[in-house]
């Protein structure tokens, strides 16, 4: 039996993203990554309670996040953090593949909330909480090492 693989639904084709859109894998990429694993989809910004299209949300220096026009979306972000979890949990996802970059998704960097388009090193809320809970985190940039493991 394969082994179930939680991926963000935007990297699936799904139009989750703030703006509607979404960051669809190449048809390659897709079948070498069912070959190895069942995938889950999940986005923690719609499981958080959050309408497509939104506006942007961003990290700030001090941990919280902050849509562009000045909102706490802490809460929300945290929501859909936790419910993505509970996904993952149930389907046994041990691993993740998360979009690269994004305050939910981003395992290794994220932009630093200046809505500048400046990336920083840095995690997203539900990659910080999966690798919390022993969810190994992958993003889009590291298929082959996780098609390797
Ligand atoms: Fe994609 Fe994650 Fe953003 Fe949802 S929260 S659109 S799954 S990067």
């Amino acid at each position: 039996m394969k082994s179930k693989l939680l991926v963000s639904a935007c990297l699936l084709g799904i139009c989750c993203r703030y703006d509607g859109k979404h960051n669809l894998l190449s048809q390659q990429t897709l079948e070498k990554l069912k070959d190895h694993y069942e995938l889950i989809p999940a986005c923690p910004e719609q499981l958080g309670g959050l309408s497509t299209p939104r506006l942007p949300a961003e990290i700030q220096e001090n941990g919280q996040v902050m849509r562009e026009d000045g909102k706490d979306m802490n809460s929300e972000f945290l929501r859909g953090a936790n419910e993505a979890y509970k996904i993952a949990k149930f389907s046994e996802c041990k691993t993740a593949l998360l979009k690269s970059n994004s305050p939910s998704c981003g395992n290794k960097k994220v932009y630093n909330g200046s809505f500048e388009g400046v990336l920083v090193a840095g995690k997203g809320v539900t990659a910080k909480l999966f690798e919390k809970k022993g969810i190994k985190v992958y993003n889009e940039e590291q298929i082959i090492k996780l098609i390797k493991e």
